[in-house]
């Protein structure tokens, strides 16, 4: 039994990452009222993937860990590239990873009218100016890294002035592009975000939420800050993108100390994974090109297309939490969060027997008609799974892997003259092979063994192959849809030379359309995965009928990492 892992010893309290060190600290020190709140803030504008399960554990994580809250806030600022079909996804997937918000469901966009009076104040307090510069020269008057941008010949109108722009901006007045809103901070900031930042533009797009109600929007910096502050975040997590972006984030919680947070913002690494890519928009286009079959397409790195793989939360979140949060980029190796997988679903699986690429053996000793329920075992690693019936008779099917004519150096399985145990059955020897007019071998003729019958309780004489079979009467004829890596490379997108879709691994998906699996497959609930023994987990597909079923394979038995670690002491 090559795929069972003993039983980990427990582990030692993880030391504390520097997230939760900072938490920790806050609350002795009695910062923040001494409460911990977070926030998961998704934009809605493509489904959740793992990158994005990396943040939604911290953030649930730290709130529940330090008898806190975390929020679900969805960041839709932008109406032309979100639709409520994202906002459903979100919901589905950060529920199904087993996390909750109770009420707190957030919209930026709920404070759409707040963000606006903010806008106001920064006005009346000099803070802030209707440019009417174009996007062309707003980023020619910024200025480069070395050299200091210069005053817009806007920015000092006077107030009164920029108020009756903005509101006449908010009516509808002028067109997208003509005016936006800017802080006015400071054009020779070293920080380049700090350099009189757009905080509205005009954008008359209907937005799935608000509708028609507005056409101008806020920018991402201004909107995002502010609901930290109106929902009275503690600390504000997000990737080390948004570093630069800090001063701009204290500037603007600054102007508002009378909104309920003050909130902190801590910047982590992102999640990296090998053969993977993570950027929605890349992943917009493969859905969007028919590069895969939709967002939850299972070679998907996406939370629905790894929930249809058979991919189980609790995979994904041990993934998570064996990957921890720091501050430097790393790239993870995506078959760790394969090992994450194999480990849960070697506890939780339930063992069943399938033949993904058929080959015909008639028994020829055994009574024509006869069949005998044999006795399975459902689960090695959980006794409580308890066991199941298997139908045997005189015509099985095995594996075409399993037999050879000729059989290299230690080839245990089925040859001429060869013995082999069928799991849970009897042993078996090959005495004839039929083949067809091409040659090929389309049928074996064996005798068993009678005195050898297996079952759960265990086998007498032993042999030392042992293979999967089913009945042939019984079996049921299933489609199985094997993985292969989405990408060829192992950093697809990183290479300026080609567009990441020419990385794509044209074998990523294969389809054997004649696999036959014993009948207590047929009527798998969709979404539940199974071991077939020693092929690998095996995930049924909505695309299934109980006369057709479909099965994902998750991933098979085989662990690189586990070798890897072991390599490595
Ligand atoms: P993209 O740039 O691909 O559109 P995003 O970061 O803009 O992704 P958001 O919807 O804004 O996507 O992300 C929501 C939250 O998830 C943010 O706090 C973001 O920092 C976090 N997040 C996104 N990608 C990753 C990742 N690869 N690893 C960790 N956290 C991530
Ligand atoms: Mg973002």
């Amino acid at each position: 039994m090559s795929d069972v892992t003993s039983t980990p010893a427990p582990e030692p309290a993880a030391p504390l990452d520097f997230i939760r060190q900072i938490v920790s600290e806050d609350l002795k020190a009695g910062r923040h009222g001494r409460r911990v709140h977070t926030r998961f803030p998704p934009e809605p504008n493509g489904y959740l993937h793992i990158g994005h399960a990396k943040s939604i554990c911290l953030n649930f994580g730290v709130a529940s860990e330090f008898g806190g809250l975390c929020n679900l806030r969805l960041d839709d600022t932008n109406p032309t590239k979100e639709d409520v079909e994202y906002v459903d996804s979100i919901r589905t997937d950060v529920r199904w990873l087993g996390f909750d918000w109770d009420t707190r469901e957030f919209y930026a966009s709920d404070y759409f009218e707040q963000i606006y009076e903010c806008a106001l104040a920064l006005i009346r307090r000099g803070l802030a100016y209707v440019d009417d510069l174009t996007a062309e020269q707003i980023r020619e008057y910024r200025g480069t890294l070395t050299q200091p941008g210069r005053n817009s010949p806007f920015r000092d109108r006077p107030v009164e002035e920029n108020v009756s722009l903005f509101e006449r901006m908010r009516a509808g007045e002028f067109p997208d592009g003509s005016h936006v809103l800017r802080a006015r901070i400071d054009m020779a900031s070293p920080n380049m975000n700090m350099r009189d930042p757009t905080l509205f533009r005009i954008r008359h797009a209907h937005h799935h939420r608000t509708g028609d109600r507005w056409c101008i929007y806020p920018m991402y910096d201004f909107a995002h800050a502010l609901s930290d502050a109106i929902e009275g975040i503690t600390h504000s997590l997000c990737t080390l993108e948004f570093e630069d972006h800090r001063p701009l984030y204290n500037w603007i919680i600054e102007q508002f100390p009378d909104l309920p947070g003050d909130p902190q913002q801590i910047e982590f690494a992102r999640l990296n994974l090998t053969y993977t890519v993570m950027s929605k928009r890349k992943l917009l286009e493969l859905v969007e090109k028919g590069f895969v079959s939709g967002w939850d397409d299972p070679r998907m790195p996406t939370i629905s297309g790894m929930r249809r793989r058979g991919y189980t939360p609790r995979a994904i979140r041990d993934f998570c939490a064996r990957i921890g949060v720091a501050k430097n980029e790393s790239l993870i190796d995506v078959a760790l969060l394969e090992h994450s997988v194999r480990e849960d679903l070697n506890r939780v699986a339930p063992r069943a027997m399938a033949v993904l690429k058929p080959l015909k053996v008639v028994i020829e000793n055994y009574p024509e008609g006869q069949v005998e329920m044999l006795e399975a075992i459902n689960n090695p690693e959980d006794e409580s799974a308890g066991t199941r019936q298997v139908p045997f008779s005189r015509e099985i099917y095995i594996e075409q892997d399993d037999f050879r004519e000729v059989p290299p150096k230690k080839f245990f399985r089925l040859f001429p003259g060869n013995e082999v145990r069928l799991r849970y059955a009897y042993i078996i020897k090959c005495v004839s092979v039929l083949k067809n007019e091409a040659g090929e071998v389309v049928e074996l003729r064996c005798t068993y063994d009678p005195d050898t019958r297996g079952g759960a309780a265990g086998e007498q004489r032993r042999v030392k192959g042992t293979l999967h079979w089913v009945s042939a009467p019984h079996a049921v004829r299933a489609e199985v849809r094997l993985y292969d890596r989405l990408f060829t490379t192992e950093q697809p997108g990183t290479d300026d030379a080609r567009h990441f879709t020419e990385e794509l691994n044209p074998n990523a998906l294969e389809v054997l359309s004649d696999a036959l699996v014993e009948p207590s497959l047929a009527t798998l609930t969709a979404g539940v995965t199974c071991q077939f023994e020693r092929l690998g987990y095996f995930c049924a597909d909505p695309d299934g009928t109980p006369d057709r079923p479909v099965f994902n394979r998750t991933v098979t038995l085989r662990d690189s990492w586990a070798k890897i670690e072991k390599a490595n002491g």
